[in-house]
């Protein structure tokens, strides 16, 4: 007998049929001796609909009532798995996040989980019964509900396999496992027998929104077994794991990206000991999250510094400059938006340089401008214009040699 923990994400349960179909699914784990706890989203794009209600309301909704909204979609799923369970004779019984003992900060649209009180699931496993739990939700220490951002059911999941030592997670989704990049974007992109836990952190922070970053790093902390697979066709997924063997010759296994991306450059800031302190200081107090820096030279005495956010907090941004423009002394703030974010993942990298020269040798032949670049031990990532982004995807996939199968070295 084994515990496992299985998620199913928005498609998966997209219908009552899909319910049913995932009733089965569990139906076949629970009758095979395991415990079985299941995670489930809300149904299809229910969680987008529940956005667009609260838009049509007002611009800026507080974030508290935003959380209390979108808790609502997967309370639905939860209920309607549970009943397709117990109409075919199975014991099960179903809990919204805070009902499942997770505790979360009390911060609102992002918030982290900060411990799971298991007892209840216990008691419930003891009595043979299949636990349904919402995902993507929680209760702070004051009894506000919170949500862990979009795609979030993936953490839950992950956290309550960590929490409940289970033997595995397996997180079944609308595809067949982690491929080398977005299949839905590239035809050609393979799916990956194994993955580490580093890589996909890196791939799922760059863009690729398989999994959700915080249930990889749930996943590596506590050294869960996470499976990434089809809710729908049986075939073997994805395992993410600690120790991966190398793909021969394979430097680079995965790209990832994301659009939405906006350059913000701050021109003629004096060069002085406290500029970048006052100027990030301010950014993050308006919590303005930044990603890649980048900074020049202009002559002597000045500098400019450009850094890229995601398009939908520009207004907080600029805001926030305004708010030390005098302090600071800088004479432009501009900005260019229409932007992507293309990153090239591997661990095989830390060992090989010229990986990034490589990168920029396949863009330029494309024709693509790099606008910003940022490097760790196992990923490049270039900014470049939106219109690119594919173009550039396909052009490294197909240059790093990612389709192609591999032979595995033991
Ligand atoms: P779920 O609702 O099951 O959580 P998501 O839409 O959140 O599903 O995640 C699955 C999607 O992730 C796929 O449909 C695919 O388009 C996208 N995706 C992005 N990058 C990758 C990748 N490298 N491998 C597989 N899927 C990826
Ligand atoms: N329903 C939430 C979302 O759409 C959480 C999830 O699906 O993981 O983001
Ligand atoms: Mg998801």
């Amino acid at each position: 007998m084994a515990r496992i923990v299985q998620k199913y994400g928005g498609t998966s349960v997209g219908s009552v049929e899909r319910i049913e179909h995932v009733a089965s699914r569990v139906e076949k784990s629970y009758t095979e001796g395991n415990e079985v706890v299941v995670v489930v989203s809300a149904m299809g794009k229910s969680t987008d609909q529940l956005v667009e209600l609260a838009k049509a309301i007002t611009d800026s909704p507080s974030k508290r009532e935003m959380d209390m909204l979108l808790s609502t979609g997967e309370q639905v799923t939860i209920a309607l798995l549970t009943l397709a369970l117990q109409k075919r004779g199975i014991d099960a019984v179903s809990y919204t996040g805070w009902q499942a003992g997770i505790e979360t900060e009390d911060t609102h649209g992002n918030a982290r989980i900060t411990n799971i009180d298991t007892a209840r699931i216990e008691m419930e496993l003891v009595q043979k019964k299949i636990v349904i739990v919402a995902g993507f939700q929680g209760a702070s220490r004051l009894g506000n509900i919170t949500t862990l951002g979009r795609g979030g059911s993936d953490t839950t999941a992950v956290a309550l396999a960590a929490a409940l030592e289970a033997n595995r997670c397996d997180i079944y989704t609308d595809v067949t496992g982690v491929f080398t990049t977005d299949p839905r974007v590239v035809k050609q992109a393979r799916k990956l027998q194994a993955i580490s836990y580093d890589e996909m952190l890196e791939m799922a922070n760059l863009g690729a929104g398989v999994l959700h970053p915080r249930a990889v790093e749930f996943a590596k902390n506590y050294q869960v077994p996470l499976m990434v697979a089809s809710s729908m066709v049986d075939e073997i997924g994805t395992m993410i794991e600690e120790e991966v063997t190398v793909e021969q010759n394979l430097v680079v296994r995965g790209i990832a990206f994301e659009n939405d991306v906006t350059k913000v450059t701050v021109s003629g800031l004096p060069n002085k000991i406290d500029t970048l302190p006052t100027l990030f200081k301010a950014l993050s107090e308006n919590n303005v999250n930044v990603d890649i820096i980048v900074q020049n030279q202009l002559d002597a005495e000045h500098v400019n510094v450009s850094f890229s956010i995601t398009e939908c907090i520009i207004v907080e941004t600029l805001r926030a400059l305004e708010q030390v423009k005098e302090e600071l002394g800088f004479t432009e703030i501009t900005h260019e938006g229409e932007l992507a974010k293309v990153s090239i993942v591997g661990s095989g990298m830390a060992s090989n340089p010229g990986v990034a020269a490589s990168m920029f040798e396949v863009l330029a032949q494309n024709d693509i401008y790099i606008k910003m670049v940022s490097t760790s031990e196992i990923k490049v990532s270039a900014v470049i214009d939106e219109e690119n982004m594919v173009l550039a995807v396909e052009a490294l996939h197909e240059a790093f040699r990612l389709a192609e199968e591999v032979e595995v070295v033991s």
